[in-house]
């Protein structure tokens, strides 16, 4: 029988879902808080490119990801490319994309070189996970690699994806990485193959959002979920927080063609909701109206939260005291993250590790990725911060942040000139990933609420697993597949 289905979040787990949902017959509306679908994947407007606000790749292992994306109809969209990785250490920068360039990797010496190298093949054949979330990551690769090689590789890697928190972090953490970059390169494509769909996650986004509305899911744009609570005759309501949108709530085309993507405001969903699908993520507050909430709030059957477990423990009031504690108790990882949109290229690397002290924990040149015509020509660089959720990152404004980041990008490489980037974008994000401490999976919150109707799904549902599209996209098959209707 048809249900009325209420999802949170319109990341690729909500709309996934809502996809899956909508063709099993049932009425579907998808509450987003932004004024944007995509959530992390999302897209946004840098110079005159439309690009990824967080850099993505596709792995050719990344099925799930490569199933959704052919059955969007952009299967064969996808280009593959072979990169490189890049180590900046001790104020150089080094190759390290073969196995020669490792044998002659100045940091370490032949023992520590032959122990890394070890470990790493050691972990990509280890199996059961589920022992490593009991070993600290810091004891694992010391026992493994030794010393020195902790101390001068894996301790700065790290930090910089975890900062003080590697301490308590479980050897499962780095298990999924190692597991994650092996099944790349035994997925049939030459190694370090990585992929994308041409014209980025826009395109993606853009397609997935003519899907499901085609399919008759309401999506409703800068609609954040305040409350979720039980109703009469086994009901759930959703209570929206008085939202924001764009003066012009009229059915109305805005196109800003760029080679791949267009930005549309069109065809209102929903009358009080902008519709505008991809819209630029910093609003013109002038342009800006408020409009009261409906106090009564939507009726459903059934509400599935994809938001971070913190949010939803807060937005469940009738959860019990357990539900909210095991929600609460999720740590998660946030990051702020630089895009810079410049004239030359920095080198030929796709991601460069640093383990020297930089503002930024990587570098990801993802022109050295994508064609350079769909960046209009220009380089496109991301400089990530991983960052707990209140660490002072969070509170610096832009231009600081400008200053420090491309200072140090000049002080790293003397070719780089400030003179040519065309702009520089901050994204902040407090909830990326949880945090994967010891014994992570024994304290995880269910799926299935104590509200009859009630699942809270969430990034905190991949055990064993590093963060990305597919793993998000498999979580959103396996919740569908299991959920009773
Ligand atoms: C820097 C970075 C690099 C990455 N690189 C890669 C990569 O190379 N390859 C890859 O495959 N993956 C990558 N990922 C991971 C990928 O982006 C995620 O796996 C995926 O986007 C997660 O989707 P989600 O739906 O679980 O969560 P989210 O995308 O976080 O979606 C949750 C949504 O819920 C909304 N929301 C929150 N609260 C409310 C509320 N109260 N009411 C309504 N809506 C609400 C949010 O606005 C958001 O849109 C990267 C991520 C980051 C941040």
């Amino acid at each position: 029988m048809s249900k009325n289905i209420a999802i949170v979040g319109s990341g690729f787990l909500g709309m996934t879902l809502a996809l899956r949902l909508a063709d099993s017959g049932h009425k579907v509306t998808l509450y987003e808080a932004a004024n944007e679908i995509g959530g992390l994947a999302s897209a946004w407007s840098i110079g005159d490119v439309v690009w990824d606000k967080h850099y993505h790749v596709t792995l050719a292992s990344d099925s799930d990801t490569r199933k959704i994306v052919d059955e969007l109809g952009l299967g064969d969209q996808f280009k593959w490319v072979e990169t490189k990785t890049g180590f900046y250490t001790g104020g150089k920068l080094y190759s390290m994309s073969d196995t020669l360039e490792f044998l002659r990797f100045p940091p370490l010496g032949l023992v520590g070189k032959l122990r890394l190298g070890a470990t790493i093949f050691y972990a990509s054949r280890v199996k059961d996970w589920k022992k490593l979330e009991k070993v600290s990551v810091e004891q694992w690769l010391t026992r493994l690699s030794g010393k020195t090689t902790f101390e001068k590789i894996w301790k700065p890697l790290l930090i910089a994806k975890l900062g003080d928190a590697y301490q308590e972090t479980s050897a499962a953490f780095i298990w999924a990485t190692i597991q994650r970059m092996y099944a790349a390169r035994n997925s049939g494509l030459k190694k370090e193959m990585f992929g994308y769909v041409r014209g980025g996650y826009a395109r993606v986004l853009e397609r997935f959002s003519e899907v499901l509305l085609k399919k008759g899911v309401e999506i409703r744009l800068n609609a954040r979920v305040e409350s979720v609570n039980r109703a009469p005759n086994s009901k759930i309501r959703v209570t929206t927080a008085e939202a924001r949108r764009h003066k012009d709530i009229k059915p109305s085309v805005l196109k800003r063609r760029t080679k791949y993507a267009t930005f549309k405001a069109a065809a209102a969903v929903t009358a009080g909701f902008s519709g505008a699908f991809l819209t630029e993520p910093d609003l013109n507050p002038g342009k800006l109206v408020t409009f009261p909430r409906t106090e009564a709030g939507e009726i459903f059957d059934h509400v599935i939260l994809t938001c971070p477990s913190n949010i939803a423990a807060e937005m469940i009031p009738e959860l019990t005291r357990l539900e909210k504690n095991d929600l609460a108790s999720v740590r998660y990882q946030g990051i702020v993250c630089a895009s810079v949109l410049t004239k030359k290229p920095l080198s030929t690397f796709y991601v460069t590790n640093i383990t020297d002290d930089a503002p930024f924990t990587g570098i990801i040149e993802m022109s050295a990725l994508v064609d350079k015509r769909d960046l209009g020509g220009n380089s496109l660089i991301y400089l990530p911060k991983y960052a707990a959720p209140d660490d002072e990152m969070f509170a610096r404004g832009d231009a600081e942040i400008e200053e420090l980041f491309l200072g140090s990008l000049e002080r790293m490489y003397p070719q780089f000139t400030r003179k040519d980037v065309v702009e520089f974008k901050v994204s902040r994000v407090r909830q990326v990933f949880p945090l994967p401490v010891l014994n992570y999976s024994a304290g995880l919150p269910s799926m299935k609420t104590s509200i009859d109707g009630v699942h809270v799904v969430n990034s905190s549902h991949i055990v064993n697993g590093t963060l990305n599209v597919n793993e998000t996209v498999a979580l959103a098959e396996r919740f569908f597949e299991g959920m009773t209707i």
